[in-house]
This record gives C-alpha cells, sequence and structure tokens, in this order.
C-alpha cells in the first residue's frame, strides 16, 4: 500500500538534519516551522505573501476553534479547509486536545472524551478520539494529530503517568477511527497523487510524559507500538521551566524514529527552535510570530525589540538590516512607530508579516548550514547575536 507522505533524510551534522517531507500538495524542506492558522486564516498575514514571498508550505489549523466557528457542517458543505480557505498546499490539523484542556471551563474527562464549555458561547460540547478524527477529516488536513491528553507541565508523576495512560488508549482509538474514515472516503481533501503517495491523509502520534524522562520513554515506546506516520512531542512549552523542555529535548528527540518526521508542538522562540534542531526535530509550529506582531514586538538578528520604545521615533533604519523580507526593504522604524502609536492595523500587519518571514528565513539557514556541515557554528553566531546586541531579548 502506498504511503500518505514520504520522508527523507537529506543530510546530518550531529543530531541536526535536513530532509524532505512531500505530502499530496507541497514539497517541505525540514527543519521546517509552520505559521499558525488558527481560525483558517494566519492572523494578518495573506496566502499571497506566504505563498510568494515566505514560500511558506505548510500551515497550521485548529480543530478546535473551527469546531466551534465556523462548524463542521459548513466546512463539509464548503467542501473542507482547503476549498474554504482557498489555501492550495499543505495543512496539518491538531486534535483540539490541546485547547479543550488550556481553554475551556468546567470541563468532564472521562475514558470516553471530554466534555467542555464553548469559550464562544457556553455551549456544552464533546471531543473524544472518535469526533476529533471525524472533524480532521472534514478538514481534510494532509496531516491529522491524534486526540490526546495534556497535562500541565508540573504534573506530579502519578498524574502525568495516569494521563500518559489514557493518551496511549486514545492513540489507539484514534488510529482506528482514521483508518475507518480514511477508507470511507471521508477525508475531504482527497487527491490523487501523480508521485506514488496514496491521496489520503497522515496521522502523526503524540508522545507525553512532561518533565519525567522515563515517562516520556515509555510513551515513546507505546506510540511508536501503534505506529504513526510521523511522531510528536507534546506537553512541552506549557509553563514548565526551560532547562526542563531543553532536558527533555536533547532525551527524546534523538531516540525517536530516525525514519519518521520529528515535531516539536506549540514551540517556540528562535533560540527554542535552533536548540531543538541541535537535538534532531524537524518540524514546529507557533503562534509568537504573529502574537508578538499585534502587539507590537518583533523578532530580529538582534533579539527582540519593541516598536514602542520612543528610541525609534525618528529611526531611518529598518526592523532589521539583515532581513530580506518587503516591509524591511521598504518601511522605517520610526514610521512603524508611528502607526503603531496611531492604532493603525496597518503596524500589526507589517510587524507580523517581518516575524513570520524571519522565522522561515532562520530555519532556511538553519537547513543550508546543516547541508554544509556548519550548523555548529551557525548555532553559536546566531544565538550569541541574540544575547550579545539585544538588552531586550527574551
Ligand atoms: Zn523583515
Amino acid at each position: 500500500m502506498t504511503k500518505p507522505i514520504d520522508f527523507k533524510v537529506t543530510a546530518r551534522d550531529g543530531e541536526a538534519r535536513t530532509g524532505t517531507l512531500t505530502t499530496r500538495r507541497s514539497i517541505i524542506e525540514t527543519p521546517v516551522f509552520m505559521p499558525v492558522g488558527t481560525q483558517g486564516t494566519v492572523k494578518g498575514v495573506r496566502f499571497e505573501w506566504l505563498e510568494s514571498e515566505m514560500d511558506a508550505r505548510i500551515i497550521l489549523g485548529n480543530t478546535y476553534h473551527l469546531f466551534l466557528r465556523p462548524g463542521v457542517e459548513i466546512l463539509l458543505k464548503m467542501g473542507g479547509l482547503h476549498k474554504f480557505s482557498s489555501w492550495e498546499r499543505s495543512f496539518l490539523t491538531d486534535s483540539g486536545g490541546f485547547q479543550v484542556f488550556s481553554l475551556t471551563k468546567l470541563r468532564k474527562l472521562t475514558e470516553d472524551g471530554v466534555e467542555f464549555q464553548s469559550h464562544l458561547d457556553g455551549s456544552k460540547q464533546f471531543l473524544s478520539p472518535e469526533v476529533s478524527m471525524e472533524i480532521q477529516a472534514t478538514l481534510g488536513s494532509e496531516i491529522v494529530m491524534v486526540f490526546d491528553e495534556c497535562p500541565p507541565g508540573d504534573a506530579g508523576y502519578e498524574a502525568t503517568k495516569n494521563s500518559l495512560e489514557m493518551t496511549a488508549r486514545w492513540a489507539l482509538r484514534s488510529k482506528e477511527k482514521f483508518n475507518k474514515l480514511q477508507n470511507d472516503g471521508s477525508d475531504s481533501g482527497f487527491l490523487d497523487s501523480a508521485d506514488g503517495l496514496s491521496g489520503n491523509q497522515s496521522l502523526f502520534g503524540i508522545i507525553q510524559g512532561a518533565g519525567h524522562l522515563e515517562l516520556r520513554e515509555e510513551s515513546l515506546e507505546r506510540t511508536v507500538d501503534v505506529g504513526f506516520d510521523g511522531y510528536a512531542i507534546g506537553g512541552l512549552s506549557v509553563g514548565e521551566e526551560k532547562s526542563v523542555m531543553y532536558e527533555v529535548l536533547d532525551f527524546l528527540a534523538p531516540k525517536m524514529p530516525a525514519e519518521s518526521p520529528r515535531y516539536l508542538m506549540g514551540v517556540g522562540t528562535p533560540e527554542d527552535l535552533i536548540e531543538a534542531v541541535n537535538c534532531g526535530v524537524d518540524m514546529f509550529d507557533c503562534v509568537i510570530p504573529t502574537r508578538n506582531g499585534r502587539t507590537g514586538s518583533a523578532f530580529t538578528s538582534r533579539g527582540k525589540i519593541n516598536i514602542r520604545n520612543a528610541k525609534f521615533a525618528d529611526d531611518e533604519g529598518s526592523l532589521d538590516s539583515d532581513c530580506g523580507c518587503s516591509v524591511c526593504k521598504r518601511y522605517s522604524l520610526g514610521y512603524l512607530r508611528h502607526l503603531y502609536q496611531a492604532g493603525e492595523m496597518t503596524a500589526a500587519i507589517l510587524i507580523s508579516h517581518h516575524n513570520v518571514y524571519f522565522f522561515l528565513d532562520t530555519m532556511r539557514r538553519v537547513r543550508e548550514s546543516i547541508k554544509v556541515g556548519a550548523f555548529q557554528t551557525f548555532r553559536k553566531d546566531f544565538l550569541d547575536r541574540l544575547r550579545e546586541n539585544a538588552p531586550e531579548a527574551v
């Protein structure tokens, strides 16, 4: 049987690696940063820019948000998320689990699934492995995530272990339902591929275990036993110390199947991405480029800067003199600051644009350095520059 995706490692430098991930809709060079399109749009950044200037090949969609609004019925009527949004390249959709556990109140968690109140209108809703797989089939994404339980980052050993057991059982149920949906043609994004792929959706498993290394290892083994097209590290950057995240990555990533894509969910800052690549991670997503863009905060090669700072009022320079994006080529810091202070929505749009470009361009540079065996030099220079020149850097 042909596979839904193909992944080939193309170069290695220590644990860091480059690869080519082929889905039914795009060829994705890894390591890759996937911009987050929560509601079916990357906030403030038009698809035209993502396609042409940034050459993003894959973005995220959020199952939880799209399930609540516009809802499955409308998405089905509109032919799935690709047709509805007009984004024809790849989508990865999360399972909704993380949002249910982080955004909602009054939830009832049982073996069957989780009952929660919509954050929009307070209505009672229910998500389970089966429901999540049905929604993601309706969305028609190229990469579907299993429905998992995500414990808080500081969860104790027992709580984490129980949650991990539940996640393992839910992973099995997710896969069974996923296979059924693929067989009965429920995937709205099905596409006959000319390159030997099955045209179906792919399914990724999620490794949990918080900061407990032996539980991480157990979760890895159980997830690999079920068998998925790719493997994700969940439950990091959820409130734990940064050193815990780096310890887990260092321990876990090199143990994950080498021939499958490794995806670190919801992380992180440019520094986090570089450190995770160093451990062998291939895929990332995070809301911070656009979330920070909306609050006037720009990521640059010299660290994070805040456009509200009065010192930029008459600055004729750009956000980042090393950035090739159309915002940096055209607009001065002084002008961007003026727009932000005046409450113009263009300020958020332009800074978000630069930030997403910066993340994608950083990953482009990471890939180039791995290919020529110079990743460690790149890593040191990149991190030194962030730390030395930016008092506002985090
Ligand atoms: Zn720029």
